[in-house]
């Protein structure tokens, strides 16, 4: 196990840290890292925030410098694609023509952004937003840019709207939901987050579509499904996204939304791996199946992998959590709401610090925390134990949670 070589399908976030951990973890074996973006693994999470804002150069994306590759001797194969898998003869094809054999193979595909497919998406001003190159490319055109349409109210579109208001450009965001970060927070939260970018000056466009662009030789105007116009020169799309799962289907492992795993990361075939967006994990903290997009997640299973390569069998057993930067709000969540019955706030909603816990049958299952980073330290065990707080003690900041997770255990 020592001596075999990992092939892993991917560069981004969680095929950097597994390479990094088989290495840490004393894995003597070739290490090959095949990812189509012409970089070495990097870090998205700043891409929406401190990279589109230009305080962050390229380098300093990079999960570890490039010389780190070379010296770790992890083969980093960029700018390539794997274009198929065959498990008899433990084999991939790349886009270059060359073959490369395998004795351990890890998905760390990804994912790839939701389209809109409406008519003039190919505008030169209309931009997704998921790579560095993506970045690159709009970094060059936010310097003049005027008027921006966002179409999405998730992550990505709000982490742009709170960086474009910044650059004094006249910002309008177009949301399909009836309100904001819908699939991730509670009402309360969607409205806290409405009246904060209302607050900054975007003009927020909710139960609306985007069905097409209008433009000469760019953008100039975006076009709404309730046959509203609006004005810009710059357009940037977050929409979701979707799980790169083709290549491990085509191979002939079980996919349903992600490609499946056991609690080991490990798919249908014995000798295949999948970590990261792409993978669709039974979580034993939460009692079901479900696939992450997240950052801690990919980081998390890249670990467990590398460690059961390693020789040292490790289950993966982790609470989701997530982070929003916009303006002055760090937003840290941990747990998933669904189902929650009670919602119990510990602060005022109409500050810029609170925290709102998320409770199923009197258990705690999720946390938003603003500006509290306390409150979201002690929401990680707290959601993992699936710890019965009293509201009263969760809702007075001067009652200390330490001491109420001490007195109330699951
Ligand atoms: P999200 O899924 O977070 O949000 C997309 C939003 O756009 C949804 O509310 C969606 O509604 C809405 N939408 C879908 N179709 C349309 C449409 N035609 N017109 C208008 N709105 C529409 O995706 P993002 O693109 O914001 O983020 C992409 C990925 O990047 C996610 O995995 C996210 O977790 C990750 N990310 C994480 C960050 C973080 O953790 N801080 C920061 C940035 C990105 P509906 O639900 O109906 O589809």
């Amino acid at each position: 196990m020592a001596d075999d070589h990992v092939l892993v399908v991917g560069a981004g976030h969680a095929a950097g840290q597994l390479a990094a951990s088989l290495r840490q973890g004393g894995h003597a074996g070739a290490v090959t890292l095949v990812g189509e973006e012409p970089i070495a693994p990097y870090q998205r999470p700043p891409l929406s925030k401190k990279y589109l804002a230009g305080e962050l150069d390229a380098a300093r994306l990079l999960l570890k410098p490039e010389s780190f590759y070379a010296e770790a001797n992890v083969n980093l194969r960029l700018g390539r694609r794997v274009q198929t898998v065959d498990v008899a003869t433990k084999s991939v094809a790349l886009d270059d023509g060359s073959r490369a054999e395998w004795d351990k193979l890890v998905f760390a595909t990804g994912s790839r952004v939701r389209t809109l497919g409406v008519p003039g998406e190919s505008l030169p001003g209309v931009h997704y937003l998921r790579t560095a190159a993506d970045v690159d490319a709009i970094r060059g055109e936010f310097a003049t840019s005027k008027r921006l349409v966002i179409v999405g109210g998730g992550y990505i579109g709000l982490e742009v709207a709170a960086v474009a208001v910044a650059h004094d450009i006249d910002v309008h965001l177009v949301e399909a939901q009836s309100r904001l970060l819908s699939r991730v927070v509670s009402p309360d939260i969607s409205d806290f987050y409405h009246r904060a970018h209302s607050e900054a000056g975007v003009h927020i466009h909710l139960d609306c579509s985007v069905s097409g662009f209008e433009g000469a030789e760019r953008v100039s105007a975006a076009l709404l499904d309730d046959g509203g116009r609006l004005e810009a020169d710059l357009v940037i799309i977050g929409i979701g996204v979707l799980p790169n799962v083709e290549l491990a289907r085509d191979a002939g492992l079980d996919c349903d939304n992600g490609i499946l795993v056991d609690g080991y990361c490990k798919t249908s075939h014995n000798d295949i791996y999948a970590i990261g967006d792409c993978c669709n994990h039974p979580n034993p903290v939460l009692g079901r199946r479900l696939r992450l997009e997240s950052v801690p997640n990919a980081l998390e299973q890249a670990k467990a992998v590398a460690a059961t390569l390693n020789g040292t069998p490790t289950e993966y057993a982790q609470v989701p959590w997530f982070w929003s930067d916009q303006y002055d709000l760090k937003l840290q969540i941990v747990g998933l709401t669904d189902g929650y019955d009670q919602t119990v706030v510990r602060g005022d909603l109409h500050s810029r610090q609170f925290a709102c816990f998320y409770l199923k049958q009197g258990r705690l299952i999720a946390v938003d925390a603003v500006n509290s980073p306390r409150e979201f330290l002690f929401s990680k065990p707290a959601v993992a134990a699936g710890a019965r707080i009293p509201a009263d003690v969760l809702s007075d900041p001067g009652q200390s949670l330490k001491d109420a997770a001490q007195t109330w255990p699951a």
